[in-house]
């Protein structure tokens, strides 16, 4: 079996080649601490500041302005918390407001909701079902206590860019500092700080190494923000710590690298994603989760109306890609992204997002178009929203059918039997469900044949669960099952 095909950048992108030789060779120079005053110390100071130029280039910053960080995370927490509780300290509570989005990232979304309970006024605003934020929407919440406005460039999820330029004059306009998470479009989108107050990134999405990012932040917004992490005063006071000096030359020359192939690499890129949503868009039920123009080119996400999420995902595993579905863990909450956009659960549930890179061929695409398809038609084929099942012309007996649940429970449910003096012959299923639930759904149907209809001896829905092996969550979808055989009728 070949390795399964990439698709995953939004999530990490490989290291690049380069990237990986340039950290293994600044690791073995035997480098100093770039804090000391000796000439090991220096030369490591030269490979930081080295690094720190080319990053900073690849946003239109000045390289005095950068932060070096352990990702985007941490950037975004020193951004929000470091702003805001700047802010805050010695104000009356609720005289900072701190305005965002509701599809932001986790990093941002958290540190926001921690400053609610510290007494910040959070005002978190939702897109239009396109993804975007209008310049006006943003205007009418400012008020004179606005502390700062935090946003997303592109969103991980869909690919959805912002009017950044837009939305920092309004923010300029009334005097507001602007933080932007550029982490997904940094080296994918050409950027420039202009306007920007502080601007996060990280090395891991764009070709570089996880565990290192930076925080751009401007000259005029320094005396607005006070450090997380603080101790020998690293980074002019903004975050203490010995600078991981092959981390942030593997970073720098990732950004060299995108810099210079910016220009051809959205063109292929998007060439990608475009064949892509021509290889899906006609399967029925697919729906374009983004902004028909604005948006990065490396990210696709489709949602898939009527198939269910679990085994659509779960039966493609010849793809690394990401999902909407929470596939067996705990919260069995959907894209909260997706949401958002108007999708409903199931379709939130159905959805894949297919992220992609410089290394992403043509043939890639292809074979993830039929993987999906194959996928997709096997479900939808199966599924209860299509006409009942019909038995063989000539088959002696009376159709049966029985139907329980909907897709808004997880699981749909129609049974179709062959019942010939009471007894059932032959029985199958057209099932919208798991994977558990299908097979429990094939079990069944299975163990009816020869079964008296009205009172079949076939167990009871937690036997089926333990049979299949699914987790004692599903024991619902098991419910539903047996709903439907007790259902069965004459059709
Ligand atoms: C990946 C990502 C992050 C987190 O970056 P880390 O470096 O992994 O902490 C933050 N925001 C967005 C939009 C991302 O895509």
């Amino acid at each position: 079996m070949s390795a399964p095909i990439y698709l995953d950048y939004a999530a990490t992108a490989p290291v690049d080649a380069r990237v990986a030789a340039r950290m293994a060779e600044v690791l073995a120079l035997g480098l100093g601490n770039a804090a000391a005053n000796h000439a090991a110390g220096r030369a490591a100071s030269d490979v930081i500041e080295q690094a720190r130029a080319e990053v900073a280039a690849l946003i239109g910053a000045s390289p005095r302005d950068i932060v070096f960080t352990s990702g985007a995370t941490e950037a975004n927490n020193l951004a929000i918390t470091g702003t805001v509780a700047a802010a805050l300290r010695g104000q009356p509570r609720a005289a900072a407001q701190v305005v965002t989005l509701s599809t932001e990232h986790k990093s941002v979304l958290e540190p926001v909701r921690a400053l609610a309970r510290r007494g910040a006024q959070v005002v978190i605003l939702q897109p239009d079902h396109e993804g975007r934020l209008s310049p006006q929407a943003l205007d009418a919440v400012l008020t004179a206590e606005t502390r700062l406005v935090t946003l997303l460039h592109v969103n991980n999820e869909t690919g959805v860019a912002q009017d950044l330029a837009a939305l920092a004059e309004v923010c300029a306009a009334r005097g507001v500092p602007l933080h932007v998470d550029a982490s997904q479009s940094a080296g994918k989108l050409p950027l420039d700080v202009a306007g920007i107050a502080m601007l996060s990134f990280t090395a891991h999405k764009l070709g570089g190494p996880q565990g290192i990012g930076a925080l751009y932040v401007a000259p005029e917004h320094r005396g607005y923000i006070e450090p997380l992490i603080v101790g020998g005063g690293h980074e002019r006071g903004l975050r203490a710590g010995t600078l991981a000096t092959h981390q942030i030359a593997g970073f720098g020359l990732a950004c060299r690298l995108a810099h210079e192939a910016l220009p051809e690499f959205g063109h292929r890129v998007f060439a990608l994603r475009e064949r892509l949503w021509r290889g899906l868009s006609d399967l029925p039920g697919a729906l374009f989760n983004g902004h028909p123009t604005r948006h990065a080119p490396h990210i696709l996400n489709v949602s898939f109306a009527g198939v269910e999420g679990e085994s659509l995902f779960l039966g493609l595993p010849g793809l690394t890609l990401s999902t909407g579905s929470a596939c067996n863990s705990a919260s069995a909450e959907p894209s909260y992204v997706l949401r958002a956009l108007g999708r409903d659960m199931q379709q939130a549930q159905a959805s894949l997002r297919f992220s992609f890179g410089s290394a992403t061929t043509e043939a890639d695409i292809d074979n993830a178009i039929a993987a999906v398809r194959a996928q997709h038609q096997a479900l939808w084929g199966l599924s209860p929203a299509r006409p009942p099942l019909e038995f063989e012309q000539g088959a002696c007996g009376v159709r049966y059918l029985g139907e329980a649940g909907a897709e808004r429970l997880g699981a749909w449910v129609r049974i179709a039997a062959l019942v010939e003096g009471g007894f059932v012959k032959t029985a199958r299923a057209q099932v919208y469900g798991c994977p558990d639930t299908r097979a429990a759904c094939q079990w069944v149907c299975q163990h009816l044949a020869d079964q008296p209809v009205a009172a079949p001896d076939i167990g009871k829905p937690e036997q089926w669960r333990t049979i299949v092996g699914a987790p004692v969550e599903k024991l619902g979808r098991m419910l539903i099952i047996e709903d439907a055989v007790g259902a069965l009728r004459p059709a």
